[in-house]
């Protein structure tokens, strides 16, 4: 079965083309442009191509509901209830949700139903905690020249920093959308959302919820379109406060430059080349599947996927070995077929890019054990496991974002931390270790804003989550994801 099975996706796919979600009313689009199933290149739904013009009226909905009393007035509590309303109205819905997640990124059901749809609901939850625990300090000043009998005294406010440009991509597009709602609503912010041109369905469908949640007009709106287009609009534009972009490190770098205008403030949760490192006394009936679902988990788009996976020598090929069973032994097809283990990438361009590594690979001396194009349709790819790679090879440099993971020896822990901070990302690491002293050691040494130690991909929205070098700028999750929406006002009171 690879169509909609439950009613909720059918009635949002049978509701025609899509329009622009804009001070909480759906506005229609002037022009759209189609979003397929990879698994079957059926075409989904027409959505709308927003360009400048919507950008300019949905910022501008945004500000306006910034200052509205409706938004700026409501009652920390009540702002925690609308959060958690939110969240109840997801779960509600989860499975159409993961329906509609599954058909138009190609991810399996199990990933999107049980992994990515509960992870949203999740960060509104957490930060519908927040929502009452926003606190400035209180702060008595060294200032001596007080008029004689006064001194000064001080205190901070926490305000919302304004209006938020979140632009976000294709691999888990409600969880990543929900990364950034949360906690911007929590503080008190308004949002313009864009979400990737291959998957816009899910934040069309998160426009109706919060609408229903009681939303405020204006306070969540959602332009989708071309990243060039609408994309590079709101990145630009000046009625935007902060911009908080999760996506390729190469869109990153555009963004920084597109913010100078007006100095946005800017959160980058980038690419990564993760290593995995498996040391001599790692517990194998552990680590082989505990490695496989850190690389092959979503197909390989996961911005963490442990996809250099280094091995102490003594062990390193019988895992290499064990890795490949592994990934031979994975079932792929569509997501909401029964038993499939692994689903397309996200489209035949994409598969023809990833497949390019490691023919280059392999071309450069590889040995691929496992893996490669697949004939159950332009998208898919089998998972490819790797030996015989060098370091300066583009596929050890490269984020590849698909299924594909190479095993390197290593003699010492020296060596291994050598090999895995080879990179100029610096998202995630694992190890793989029995022994607390080398767990902790390990993860001291290594070039990653989070190192996991006999897991990977292991997420929760109490964990800060951020990247060092091309991996990105600052933090979300946790108390410090708050901190991306909020800016400080300082009040210093003679008395
Ligand atoms: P992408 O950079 O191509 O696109 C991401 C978003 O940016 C899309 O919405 C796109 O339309 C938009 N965009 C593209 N060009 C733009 C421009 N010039 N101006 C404004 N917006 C623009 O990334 P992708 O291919 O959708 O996603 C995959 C990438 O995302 C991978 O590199 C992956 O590692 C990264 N990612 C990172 C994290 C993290 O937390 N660090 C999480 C998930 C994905």
């Amino acid at each position: 079965m690879t169509g909609p099975r439950t009613e909720g996706a059918r009635a949002f796919l049978a509701t025609g083309p899509k329009g622009f979600w804009i001070g909480g009313a759906w506005r229609t689009a002037p022009a759209t442009f189609a979003t397929h199933d990879p698994a079957t290149g059926a075409e989904l739904a027409q959505v709308g191509r927003a360009g400048a013009p919507e950008a300019d009226a949905a910022v501008a909905a945004a500000g306006a509901a910034l200052a509205s009393p409706g938004w700026a007035d409501m009652l920390p509590a009540a702002r925690a209830a609308l959060l958690w309303r939110i969240a109840d109205l997801i779960e509600a819905e989860a499975d159409a949700l993961a329906e509609i997640e599954v058909l138009d990124q190609g991810k399996t059901w199990a990933t999107a139903r049980h992994a990515e749809i509960p992870g949203a609901i999740g960060q509104f939850r957490y930060y519908a905690g927040w929502a009452t625990k926003i606190t400035g300090e209180t702060i008595r000043p060294s200032i001596g020249h007080a008029p004689p009998g006064r001194h000064a005294v001080a205190h901070t406010l926490r305000e919302p920093i304004g209006v938020v440009a979140a632009i976000v991509p294709w691999n888990s597009p409600l969880l990543m959308a929900a990364m950034k709602l949360a906690p911007a609503l929590a503080a008190g912010c308004t949002l313009v959302l864009k979400p990737a041109e291959e998957t816009p369905l899910s934040a069309l469908m998160l426009a109706d919820i919060l609408d229903r949640a009681g939303l405020p007009p204006g306070v969540v709106n959602v332009l989708t379109g071309y990243g060039e287009e609408v994309g590079a609009a709101l990145a630009a534009h000046p009625g935007v406060a902060k911009l908080t972009f999760t996506g390729s490190t190469e869109t990153g770098r555009a963004l920084v430059g597109a913010a100078r205008g007006n100095l946005k403030k800017l959160t980058l949760e980038l690419g990564g080349k993760s290593p995995a490192v498996v040391m001599a006394d790692a517990d194998l009936d552990l680590t082989v599947p505990g490695v496989a679902r850190g690389v092959f988990a979503n197909a390989g788009q996961v911005c963490v996927a442990g996809s250099r996976i280094y091995a102490h020598r003594s062990v390193a090929d019988q895992l290499a070995e064990a890795l490949a069973a592994h990934a031979r032994g994975l079932r792929l097809g569509h997501g909401l077929a029964d038993g499939t283990d692994l689903g397309p990438l996200v489209g035949p361009g994409h598969r023809d890019r990833v497949a390019a590594y490691v023919d280059e690979g392999r071309a450069a001396g590889a040995e691929v054990l496992s893996g490669g194009p697949s004939d159950l349709g332009p998208a898919f790819f089998a998972p490819a496991v790797l030996t015989g790679v060098r370091g300066d090879m583009r596929l050890m440099r490269e984020e590849i974002f698909g299924p594909v993971a190479t095993v390197t020896p290593f003699d010492d822990a020296e060596e291994a931390v050598a090999l895995a901070n080879d990179t100029d990302y610096g998202l995630a690491a694992s190890v793989w270790t029995e022994s607390l002293s080398t767990a902790h050691r390990m993860s001291a040494a290594l070039r990653a804003g989070t190192v996991w130690v006999n897991a990977h991909s292991y997420f929760s929205p109490e964990l800060p989550k951020g990247g060092r070098g091309l991996s990105g700028w600052g933090v979300e999750n946790g108390a410090q994801g708050l901190e991306n929406y909020l800016e400080t006002k300082t009040v210093c009171i003679v008395v």
